[in-house]
Order: C-alpha cells, then sequence, then structure tokens
C-alpha cells in the first residue's frame, strides 16, 4: 500500500468520525433543546393552572364564610372571572400538546355551567327564593369546576412532572451518547495514531536510525522490518543497497587511505630524518662531523654567559691550526688533504674523549671552523695549566705520522690559547685572540702553544692594518722591484735576474715580501700585484737588452702565485705584457712553486703548456719544500728546477744531505732540465754545487735583490765569480 492511500484512509476515518459526532451532537442537542421547550410550555400550563385553581378556591373560601343571601355578591363578582377563565381553559386545552381535552372537559364544563348561572342570576332579582335555588345551583357547579380545576392542576403538575423527566433523561442520555462518541472517536484518534506509528513512523525511524549508523560508519546495520508502506519498502531497499555500495566505496576508500597513511608516514619520516640531517649539517662540519663554527659561537656564548653568573668558572679556547697543511693539500691534493684533516679531527676526538677530568666527553666541544682550522672549548677547567696541558696532549696525539694511501705524513700543530678572564663582550672577541695566539705559536717556529696576551693582540691588530693598507699602498705606487742575479756555473757570468718584489712603506720603510704577499694572496691583491710585477721585469730587461750592448740572452724570473695560476687570463697577461714591452718571450721565465703545480696537476699542465707556446721558460721553484714524487717530475711542461734554499742550509749541517741534491741533480738533467741553487752565501756553497754538477746558482754570496740601477751597474760591471771562487 501506498503512503498516500494510508494517508486518505486516514482522512477518511477522521472526517467520518468527525462527521458522526458532530451530526449526532447536533440531533441530541436538538431533541434536548424539544424536550426543554415542552418543559417550559408545561411548566407554564401548570402555573396558569394553579393559578386559576388558586383563585376558585379564594371564590370557594368566600363561599364558606358568607350566608346565601350574600351569594349573590360573590356570583356577581364571578361574573367576569368565569369568562376569564373560561377562556383561559380554552387557550390553555388548545394550546396543550400533552393533555387531552377530556381533562379540560371537567372544568370547562362546570364552567360554562356557572356562566349559564351568573347569566340567569343578572337578569333575576336577587331577593326571589329561585335565585337562592341558583346561588345553591351555583355554588354546586362552583363546586364541580373547583374539583375539575383540582383534578386538571394535579395532572398538569403530574403531565410538568413527566416532561421534566423526560428532559432530564434526555439530557443525560445526550451526554452519555456524546460521551461514548468523543470516547471513540478518541479511540478511533488514538488507533490511527497507533497505525501511523506502526506503519509510517515507526519504519520511518528505523530508516533514520539506519542511514545514521550507516553514515557514522557501522559495520552492520540493524535489521529493518517488512514494513507494509511502498515507498518505505522501496526506501528500505535502496538503503540497505546504498549501504552496501558505501560499505564497499568506505572499505575501498579505507584501504586507499591507509596506504596514502603509511605512505604519508613514510614521507613524514624520510622528511624528519631529511630534518634531523640538515639541522645536523647546519651545525655540524660535513667533512670531520664535528661542531661547525656556528654551534661553537653558540657553546661559546652559553659559556660566557655561565662565566658571568658564576665567579669561580672557567673556561678556555683552543685555536688549533694544522702546520704546512697548504702544502700537503696544494701537493698531494685535495683529497689527501681532507683525509689528512678527517685523521687529524678523529685523533683530536679520541685524545679528548679519554673521560679524565680535563677530557670529559660531555662538556667540551671540538668543531672545525674552516680549512685547517680546529677550535677546542675546554668547559670548566680548574686552572690555566689544564689548557696547556690539553694543547700538548694534543700536540702529542699529532705526532704519530698519519697514514694517507699508503704515505706517512708527520703533521703538527700549533695552538693558540685564550681564556674568559679578560672582559670579552662576545665569543668573537675571545676566538680572535685565540687566532692571535696560535698566529704567534706559528711565527714562533710552529708545533708549539702559546697562550693569549695583550701583546699579541696588538700584533694582529697590525697585521689587520697591514691588509688594509696593501690595498692603498698598490694605488699609491708604493711597490718596487727588486733583481737578484742568477749565475750559470760553467761560465761564472750572471745569465739572468730574478724579480722580487718589495713595498717601500712611507713610515716603516722597506718591507720584505713574505710580511704581505700572504695578505695579497688572501685579499686577492697579489692578481694584480703579480701582473704589474711582471710588466716592471718584462719592461726592464727589454730596457736592459736595448741600452746595455750585452753579448749573452740576459733572462728574467717572475714569481707566479698560486691565485694567479688559478687565474682563468694568465696566459693572456703573459701574452699582452710581452707585446706591451715588446720583450721576446724567450728571455722571460716564470717561476710557479713546486706545491701549487702539484695541487692541481692536470689544469696547471694545461696553463704550463699554453705559456711554454709563448717561448717562455718554467721554473719550478721552492723545488723539494712540497711533498712532490720525483718520479711525476716528467709530467710537467718544467725546464728548471729551483731547489729551495733550506736545501743549502741542511746540506751544511748534514754533509749526506749533498747526495740528495746530486740525485735531484742526476734526475733533472735526464728529464732535460736544469737545476738552480737558491740561498748561496759562501765560496764553499758554491764550489759544493759546482762539484754536484748544478746548473745555476742564486744567493746573498753573488748578490742580494738589487735596486733597478743597482743591478744595472753589476751587469755592466760584468762580474765573474767562479774565476774568484777558484782563486
Ligand atoms: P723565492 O721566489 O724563493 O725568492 C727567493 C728568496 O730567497 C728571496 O726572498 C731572496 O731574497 C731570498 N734569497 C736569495 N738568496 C738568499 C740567500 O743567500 N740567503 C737568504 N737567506 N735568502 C736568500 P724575498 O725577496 O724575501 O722573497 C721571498 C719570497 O717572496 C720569494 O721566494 C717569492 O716566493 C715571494 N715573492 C717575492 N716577490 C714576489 C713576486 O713578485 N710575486 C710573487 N708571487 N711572489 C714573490
Ligand atoms: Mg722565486
Ligand atoms: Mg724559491
Amino acid at each position: 500500500m501506498r503512503i498516500y492511500h494510508h494517508i486518505s484512509t486516514l482522512h477518511v476515518v477522521a472526517i467520518a468520525g468527525a462527521i458522526t459526532l458532530v451530526a449526532t451532537v447536533g440531533l441530541l442537542m436538538t431533541l434536548v433543546q424539544t424536550t426543554m421547550t415542552h418543559t417550559i410550555a408545561a411548566s407554564e400550563q401548570r402555573q396558569h393552572i394553579h393559578s386559576l385553581l388558586n383563585a376558585a378556591e379564594d371564590i370557594n373560601n368566600q363561599f364558606a364564610n358568607v350566608e346565601n343571601e350574600d351569594l349573590h355578591h360573590i356570583i356577581k363578582s364571578a361574573k367576569f372571572s368565569t369568562n376569564r377563565w373560561l377562556a383561559e381553559l380554552y387557550e390553555l386545552r388548545d394550546s396543550s400538546e400533552n393533555m387531552s381535552p377530556v381533562t379540560f372537559k371537567e372544568a370547562c364544563t362546570p364552567l360554562e355551567s356557572l356562566i349559564q348561572i351568573i347569566q340567569n342570576f343578572s337578569k333575576s332579582n336577587n331577593t326571589q327564593p329561585s335565585n337562592t335555588d341558583l346561588a345553591a345551583k351555583f355554588k354546586r357547579q362552583f363546586e364541580r369546576y373547583l374539583h375539575g380545576i383540582t383534578q386538571l392542576d394535579k395532572l398538569s403538575a403530574k403531565e410538568a412532572n413527566a416532561v421534566s423527566d423526560t428532559l432530564t433523561l434526555r439530557k443525560r442520555t445526550s451526554m452519555l451518547t456524546i460521551g461514548v462518541l468523543c470516547l471513540l472517536y478518541l479511540a478511533i484518534i488514538e488507533h490511527t495514531r497507533y497505525w501511523t506509528r506502526r506503519r509510517l513512523i515507526t519504519p520511518v525511524e528505523q530508516l533514520a536510525d539506519a542511514a545514521i549508523q550507516a553514515m557514522s560508519g557501522a559495520d552492520e546495520l540493524p535489521q529493518l522490518e517488512d514494513c507494509e508502506t511502498h515507498e518505505l519498502n522501496a526506501l528500505a531497499r535502496m538503503l540497505s543497497s546504498f549501504v552496501g555500495t558505501l560499505k564497499t566505496q568506505v572499505k575501498e576508500r579505507t584501504s586507499e587511505l591507509e596506504r596514502q597513511k603509511l605512505q604519508l608516514e613514510r614521507e613524514v619520516a624520510v622528511r624528519r630524518r631529511a630534518e634531523d640531517q640538515l639541522r645536523h649539517a647546519a651545525f655540524h662540519d660535513r667533512l670531520t662531523n664535528l661542531c661547525n663554527r656556528d654551534l661553537l659561537m653558540d657553546r661559546l656564548d652559553r659559556c660566557m654567559s655561565r662565566a658571568k653568573r658564576h665567579n669561580d668558572y672557567k673556561f678556555a679556547v683552543l685555536f688549533l691550526d694544522v702546520d704546512r697543511f697548504k702544502e700537503v693539500n696544494d701537493s698531494l691534493g685535495h683529497t689527501a688533504g681532507d683525509q689528512l684533516l678527517i685523521a687529524i679531527a678523529n685523533r683530536l676526538v679520541s685524545c679528548l674523549r679519554q673521560g679524565d677530568t680535563l677530557s670529559r666527553s660531555e662538556s667540551n666541544t671540538i668543531s672545525r671552523i674552516g680549512g685547517d682550522e680546529f677550535v677546542i672549548l675546554l668547559d670548566g677547567i680548574k686552572a690555566r695549566s689544564d689548557a696547556s696541558i690539553v694543547a700538548e696532549r694534543l700536540q702529542e696525539a699529532l705526532s704519530v705520522p698519519f697514514d694517507l694511501e699508503g704515505r706517512s705524513i708527520v703533521s703538527t700543530a700549533s695552538i693558540g690559547i685564550a681564556f674568559n678572564e679578560l672582559d670579552y663582550d662576545s665569543p668573537d672577541h675571545l676566538l680572535r685572540d685565540a687566532d692571535a695566539a696560535m698566529y704567534y705559536a706559528k711565527a714562533a717556529g710552529k708545533a708549539r702553544h702559546e697562550i693569549f696576551n695583550k701583546q699579541m693582540h696588538a700584533e694582529a691588530m697590525a697585521r689587520l692594518e697591514l691588509s688594509a693598507d696593501l690595498r692603498h699602498a698598490f694605488e699609491n705606487q708604493e711597490f718596487v722591484v727588486y733583481y737578484q742575479p742568477i749565475v750559470t756555473l760553467s761560465s761564472g757570468h750572471i745569465s739572468g735576474f730574478e724579480a722580487l718584489v718589495r713595498w717601500n712603506h712611507p713610515t716603516k720603510g722597506l718591507i720584505a715580501p713574505l710580511n704581505f704577499i700572504g695578505h695579497a694572496e688572501e685579499t686577492g691583491l697579489i692578481v694584480q700585484l703579480g701582473q704589474w710585477v711582471l710588466n716592471q721585469a718584462c719592461h726592464q730587461l727589454k730596457q736592459w737588452h736595448d741600452e746595455l750592448d750585452l753579448d749573452f740572452p740576459l733572462s728574467m724570473s717572475v714569481n707566479v702565485s698560486k691565485r694567479q695560476v688559478a687565474e682563468p687570463g694568465l696566459v693572456d697577461v703573459v701574452k699582452k705584457v710581452l707585446e706591451e714591452t715588446k720583450l721576446d718571450g724567450e728571455y722571460l721565465r716564470l717561476e710557479i712553486t713546486e706545491s701549487v703545480i702539484m695541487a692541481n696537476a692536470d689544469t696547471v699542465t694545461v696553463v704550463l703548456n699554453q705559456i711554454k707556446e709563448l717561448g717562455v721558460q718554467l721554473y719550478m721553484d721552492d723545488f723539494g719544500t712540497g711533498y712532490s714524487s720525483l718520479s711525476y717530475l716528467h709530467r710537467f711542461p718544467i725546464d728548471v728546477l729551483k731547489i729551495d734554499r733550506e736545501f743549502m742550509s741542511t746540506m751544511n749541517a748534514n754533509k749526506n744531505y749533498a747526495g740528495v741534491v746530486h740525485t735531484v741533480v742526476v734526475l733533472a738533467h735526464n728529464l732535460n732540465m736544469e737545476v738552480i741553487v737558491e740561498g748561496v752565501e759562501t765560496k764553499d756553497q758554491l764550489a759544493q754545487l759546482i762539484a754536484l754538477d748544478c746548473d745555476k746558482a742564486q744567493g746573498f754570496y753573488f748578490s742580494e735583490p738589487l735596486p733597478a740601477d743597482q743591478s744595472r751597474r753589476l751587469l755592466q760591471k760584468r762580474p765573474h765569480w767562479i774565476q774568484e771562487s777558484a782563486a
């Protein structure tokens, strides 16, 4: 059955019930109304009759008290009353519905007789005896009338009571009927409500419950009763099919979500790992995995704050710089350099993780803040000597040779120590002072430690000042080129000069290159300065070639720094200078240090070959100071090995060293290279070099580096040293 039919049925039942109720109530009300009218009429009739009775009884009472002769007064006075009574009785009889006319007759008949008697009486003389008879007759008839009216009164009273009883009965019956009908109607309504609830509301509620449970993801839906309503049945079927589909979709979606959740968790884990790595990377050195500068500064900052709060708290900063690391890096390459740094870092860590009071692993910070610079923060030391003890331990640990790919490398370190005793404002200043102390340790001979004092700070400031002054000096043309002769040992004559720059400082006087070349290298000024020296030297040589009538090919050596070699335009610069000065490339020699060549052999070789194409000869400067292997030499387009002056001094001290030099000379000659030895200061040294078959020599024995004009005069003198030495 459809909902529409259900509702129509309910509608019909409700309307029919209502109509029945209203019709019944209307009917009953009409009946009661009619009965009430009858009751009122009966009551009025009864009162009327009763008043007639009273009037008759009044007259009758008068009869009782008077004599017959006075009766005629009464009769006369009753004349009008009797006529009115009769008229009223007729009227009552005609209007009466309940009492039969026979009933009225008992009163009306004697009354008519009375009226007749009264009329007769009026015509007669009062005193006649016949009148007395009439009066007696009147009295009899009047008694009959009284009897009749009394009966009528009783009947009317009885009738009024009967009508009243009927009214009461009908009222009760009506009330009862209406009550019963109302109850019936209520029962119908209740039944309708129950029916609606069972057929419509309960199934709808069950559907709604099922829908809510389906929405809230219940696995099982409540069993839906089979209801008699077509639409609800359809809805229930649709719901269960929808829930079925939904369940499948939810299952699919859930498994998809679970898959995505797993994927997300994996991604989160990866991201978290990456974040951890990033965080770690942000505060750690990638190469050695030690703390980096940022983390060190943060810890230094904390230590300084703590020191401000606790007077007895002390800490020290050890600034450690690996000695001659640059040479290892330059000669063995960056990979070897990196390995050495890692090995050093490991040594530092194991040395500071011994677990005694000086090396408590949890509080000390070991960091690498750049290149070969390590900083150790000793947190909570008891005495200043603790820092020195640790520095010595570190140096001892580093003194054990390192094994780098089968090569044994001995490395030392210079350490600067600063304490938080001075009133430092920032960790930078503390670090700066430890650095200054380290610099001092380096200058004092390396492989040692120094504790910072204020004098060191002043020196560091001076060095800083020097760096700042350098550029200014270049712009002010404060640099000057000196020339030191190079002597060919076979002839004893000068065969060339080495151009060596000096800084003619306005207040400090002539400053040697070792005091500023490093700074110029750091600031990059060396590129411009080196180019300028090259230009000056070529120009000078060309001038000497042109002005002096030389009978030999005088050459000029110019030093080229690491930074210049690394610059892409070096070949063009050399070419340009040769063009500008109109000097033939065959007279120019470029000196490049051994460590620079070894550092990046492949790229340097390309540059060297391009320079060679200009006819320029190449010297490997400071040979013997780096870590170059003799077996590599043939790979480079080198014409001359310049043996460092340290060899000369070592040879003096150790006579066996001569054998080493001789080996180098033989090897160089085999490779078609010449050998120049630097630092020849004595006649004996010269004789030794001649004996070792060296090709050329340079040193104070021949001449110190000289300004251009003095060099020119020396050249003009054409000195011949070998003869002197031989002499
Ligand atoms: P270097 O190229 O090895 O130059 C030789 C150095 O040894 C010169 O020092 C020279 O004065 C010094 N010398 C020569 N004979 C003797 C001797 O018998 N005894 C002693 N004790 N020393 C001797 P200088 O002029 O102080 O130059 C030092 C270094 O500065 C040079 O070493 C070179 O590496 C660098 N340098 C000088 N001028 C320049 C330049 O124009 N450019 C570049 N890049 N470096 C330069
Ligand atoms: Mg040189
Ligand atoms: Mg040299």
